[in-house]
């Protein structure tokens, strides 16, 4: 059993790609990366944060595919969409509430993060953490990780009246046990952002140019 996972670090993210350069290499997905990286607030900062699949312990995105495409290995690992079971629905792509699936058209496939598996699964680092230099992207066992930051391991995620947890750690800057999504201040009140001018926190996430969910 894979006892590593991944360590989302915003505050250590310098903006500068090496992940996304690092994710297009890897064979499995035929040159597109399956991490992007967004601007929180461009106008404010320049401050910028890596999304990949956090892995959800009861990934919706599985459990909304009608033609049981998207695995979830014994290690909690949730898998991309197996080729010849996808059909094209793109529930998955709608259903995330993190917005992580692509829908490839071309391929008329759904695509995204499945944590390197074929690499993680063997001991080595996913291609994005084994190549970002600030530690924002990090991927090691709980107890060797979380003893070295400051910031506070968040998988919890609460979505209105969703709580979602996850494989996946968010290093954040917070005593709160989990992130509300709807409304929260973890990032507004060190940019010195008027949380009222936002929907929500999701939406300091996203530019407008990278709302798209296909390739
Ligand atoms: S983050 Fe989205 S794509 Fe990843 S497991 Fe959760 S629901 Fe699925
Ligand atoms: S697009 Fe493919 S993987 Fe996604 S829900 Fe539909 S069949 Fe399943």
């Amino acid at each position: 059993m894979m006892q590593e996972t991944m360590f989302i670090d915003p505050q250590r993210c310098i903006g500068c790609r090496s992940c996304v350069a690092a994710c297009r290499e890897c064979g499995t997905h035929k040159g597109y990366s399956m991490i992007f990286v967004d601007y929180l607030d461009r106008a404010e900062t320049t401050a910028t944060m890596p999304t990949i699949c956090m892995h959800c312990n009861e990934p919706t995105c599985a459990q909304v595919c009608p033609a049981d495409a998207i695995k979830q290995t014994e290690d909690g690992v949730v898998l991309s969409a197996l080729k010849p079971r996808c059909l094209d629905c793109r529930n998955c792509v709608n259903a995330c509430p993190f917005g992580v699936p692509k829908y490839n058209s071309a391929m008329h496939l759904q695509m995204k993060c499945d944590m390197c598996y074929d690499r993680t699964s063997e001991g080595l680092k996913p291609m994005c953490a084994s190549v970002c230099p600030t530690g924002a992207l990090t991927f090691g066992k709980y107890q060797d990780v979380v003893p070295l930051r400051r910031t506070k391991p968040v998988n919890v995620h609460v979505f209105g009246n969703q709580k979602v947890e996850t494989k996946v750690f968010l290093m954040l800057p917070t005593d709160e046990e989990a992130v509300d999504v709807d409304g929260c201040g973890v990032f507004e009140g060190r940019l010195g952002v008027d949380p009222s001018i936002h929907e929500s926190w999701i939406d300091t996430q996203v530019e407008e140019t990278d709302k798209g969910n296909e390739f």
